[in-house]
């Protein structure tokens, strides 16, 4: 692995450093807090409004989607500079791709690459300026982890495709304009072999989108029922009953552009900085050598995050393509952000009970937030214990039991 970065690299970081803490302290204040998944970030009305001032500063700089191809309207940016972007956007806790991760980051590249040239002229630009919001809705009530098992179905009647059926957890689902769909268009052929993926209008009479409360207390996500939704056939992305492939695409992507990674080496900074101010036997806990060990191990696992993010970068740019070793990154990552905010938690003690807008509340509650939603990082984009069965199978292949 080679650490060193050209001049020009260098001088690329340096004004993307400066740019991004002007305009996040502009758009979300000093004493921001890191922001991380979209479930996180829409469920707030004022979170939200500024996470759209955020993506329109984005877009304007050039910084929103860096790995997308100049052709449509990308910076078309090589591989390292999407890395130091990745690197400086997370260690200030900044969403990656402002208010359209999903586009951005996935929905926008697999159009470009599987879709056709009408699709991508009519979608790709109002994603950038994120006129319109996109949402995923993959999962449904019988159908998670075994997602080939999907039972919502297209059926073809003239030029439309109507759709009954219903997804579930659906992110921003209440907050975007359109979705990627999967849908079973052939219930006889084997169950990878019978979905398709369509791009499908949110605003469809029949579609009825209903918030899911979360522990936060916040809707991210969302339950969202098909009554007869009537969908153009020419909304399909790809052939029609190949559209595992296509979303197999859509996460190969999700896997190069990193959208869920976490700002976890954020979250320690600002466990470090909860450990100054809070006093154990007299004294700030950070003076404390077990408080000490703790801090120390979460930052050298950060580290090791880090490190193993540049492995990845390694093997690309020789020209490898990414593989199954991103399970290791979304496992690793989610289990430490979740292990950061339990700490935080022991920490505080009793002030863990308290959230936001309660008189006491450390860090405005955001701890107590943050502990709460941890749990749904660890689940959300395919379990931990699926990823779990994917590095023992597929990169260390071991036998199955
Ligand atoms: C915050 C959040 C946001 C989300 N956003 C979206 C979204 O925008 N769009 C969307 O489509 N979906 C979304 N999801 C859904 C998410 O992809 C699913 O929750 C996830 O894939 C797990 O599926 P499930 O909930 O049906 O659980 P199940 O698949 O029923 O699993 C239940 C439990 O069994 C375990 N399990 C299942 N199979 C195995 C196995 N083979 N080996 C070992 N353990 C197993 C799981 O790990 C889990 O602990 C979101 C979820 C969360 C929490």
């Amino acid at each position: 692995m080679d650490f060193s970065y050209t001049p020009e690299q260098e001088a690329f970081r340096a004004r993307l450093r400066d740019w991004l803490e002007t305009n996040a302290s502009e758009v979300f204040g000093t004493n921001r807090e890191a922001l991380s998944s979209s479930a996180t970030l829409a469920g707030d009305d004022e979170r939200w409004h500024r996470v759209r001032e955020w993506h329109r500063r984005l877009y304007q700089a050039g910084y929103l989607a860096l790995h997308w191809p100049k052709e449509w309207g990308g910076a078309g940016a090589g591989l390292v500079e999407q890395a130091i972007y990745q690197d400086e956007a997370l260690r200030l806790g900044l969403p990656l791709y402002g208010a359209n991760q999903l586009a951005i980051d996935r929905i926008g590249p697999t159009i470009i690459f599987l879709g056709n040239d009408e699709q991508r002229r009519r979608y790709l630009p109002k994603m950038l300026t994120g006129e319109e919001i996109w949402c995923q809705g993959y999962s449904e009530p019988n159908a998670g982890s075994d997602l080939a098992s999907l039972q919502t179905r297209a059926v073809i009647d003239g030029d439309d495709f109507v759709i009954n059926g219903q997804k579930v957890w659906t992110s921003m689902a209440q907050r975007s304009d359109w979705q990627v769909l999967l849908v079973r268009t052939d219930p006889t052929a084997p169950k990878h072999r019978g979905i398709s993926y369509l791009l499908v209008d949110m605003r469809s009479p029949g579609l009825t989108i209903r918030p899911l409360v979360q522990l936060t207390g916040e809707a991210g996500f969302n339950e969202v029922f098909y009554d007869n939704v009537r969908v153009p056939r020419k909304n399909l992305v790809g052939e029609l009953n190949q559209g595992w492939q296509v979303s197999l695409a859509t996460l190969m992507y999700e896997r190069v552009s990193g959208g869920t990674r976490h700002p976890v080496e954020r979250a320690i900074y600002e466990l470090v900085e909860l450990a100054k101010k809070i006093e154990l036997n007299g004294t700030p806990a950070a003076t404390h050598p077990y408080v000490r060990q703790r801090l120390a191990q979460f930052a050298i696992e950060a580290r090791c995050l880090r490190l193993s993010r540049y492995r990845s970068l390694t093997a690309q740019l020789k020209g490898k393509v990414p593989g199954p070793e991103g399970s290791f990154g979304k496992l690793f990552a989610t289990d430490l952000n979740l292990r950061v905010a339990m700490f935080a938690q022991e920490l505080m003690g009793p002030h863990a009970s308290l959230t936001r807008g309660s008189i006491g509340a450390l860090d405005e509650g955001r701890w107590t937030h943050r502990a709460l939603g941890a749990r749904g990082l660890t689940i959300a984009a395919g379990s931990n214990e699926i990823q779990h069965n994917i590095i023992g199978e597929r990169v260390l292949k071991l036998p199955k039991g």
